[in-house]
């Protein structure tokens, strides 16, 4: 069965769209910072600021050249951490290589970290402490398998990557001791030995490796869920990590690419959008 990460997310927008137009006086916003011209880095910016047009967040994005210092964009970001008007600050990675992602990451301030990124909430994360801001892709694919009445509870949970934004978070929050969490979770990567012995043990297997047709049905065990997070283009076409034709066939439930996780991504980012503005809404 196809899980419509499309529709999930366009009713996750629309409900916050709902919340937003209810709001009297300030509405929620968010900045986004791009540096440099990576034509995937627009893309996506763009579909994240149209969603922002959709449920009527206010945006803007501060568009930066490729020459920018680190120290001109930390500049940037404690301008923007000290905006009152500004409830979340989204950096769009990667960045040009003379700047460290990290030192950027650090210095969001952590309730504006609309994205998850900074230790602070990534700590919180593992310490399953709530008010922690969870990384958009990992939250967006647990709220997909909760809409689709897909139960971790108890399972055993094969992730293919261990990225900080996507393959430990995802774990650290699918492993917590709580209600729809309670997964039991095995992280895998590329010195993983007998991957796909561990693979085909996952009754929900999630791939987020960034290698186009990764997950042959080989790899999986017959009526498995599977959820792949991967973007990659291949002859101009944008195409998972899974051989979803093949894979298909023998899965329970699997989500296409495009319209599964990329669109519950950008939702999410309007979820931890509004989450910050709630929590900051009495201090402005
Ligand atoms: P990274 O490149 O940061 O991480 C990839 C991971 O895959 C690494 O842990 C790597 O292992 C592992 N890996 C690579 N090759 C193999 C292999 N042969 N066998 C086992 N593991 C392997 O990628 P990201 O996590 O940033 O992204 C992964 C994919 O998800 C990409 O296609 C990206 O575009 C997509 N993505 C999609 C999002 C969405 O919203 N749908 C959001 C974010 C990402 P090792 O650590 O050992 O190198």
């Amino acid at each position: 069965m196809l899980v419509n990460g499309k529709l999930i997310a366009s009713q996750i927008v629309n409900e916050i769209k709902e919340i937003v137009a209810k709001i009297v006086g300030r509405k929620p916003g968010l900045t986004f910072i791009l540096v440099g011209d990576d034509p995937a880095s627009e893309s996506y910016v763009r579909s994240k600021d149209r969603a922002c047009a959709a449920t009527q967040i206010r945006s803007s994005v501060i568009r930066l050249p490729n020459s920018t210092s680190e120290k001109d964009l930390l500049a940037q970001i404690d301008q923007l951490n000290n905006d009152k008007q500004v409830d979340g600050i989204l950096v769009q990675l990667p960045l040009p290589s003379h700047i460290n992602e990290s030192t950027i990451t650090q210095a969001i301030d952590p309730e504006k970290d609309v994205d998850g990124f900074h230790p602070i909430n990534l700590g919180k994360l593992l310490q399953g402490d709530d008010s922690a801001i969870i990384p958009c892709t990992p939250l967006g694919i647990k709220v997909l398998l909760e809409k689709s009445q897909i139960s971790v509870s108890g399972k055993h949970v094969v992730i293919v990557g261990r990225s900080n934004i996507v393959g430990k978070p995802l774990a650290a929050l699918l492993m917590q001791k709580k209600a729809g969490c309670n997964a039991t979770v095995t992280l895998c990567h590329s010195q993983t030995h007998h991957l796909s012995d561990i693979t085909r043990s996952a009754d929900i297997l999630i791939a987020a490796i960034g290698q186009p047709y990764f997950i042959r049905k080989e790899m999986v065990k017959p009526g498995a869920v599977v959820v792949d997070v991967g973007i990659n283009r291949v002859n101009g076409k944008i195409v998972g990590d899974v051989d979803f034709e093949e894979v298909e066939k023998i899965a329970s439930h699997i989500t296409p690419v495009p319209g599964g996780v990329g669109p519950m991504t950008i939702a999410m980012l309007m979820q931890n959008t509004m989450t910050c503005f709630l929590k900051r809404t009495d201090l402005v």
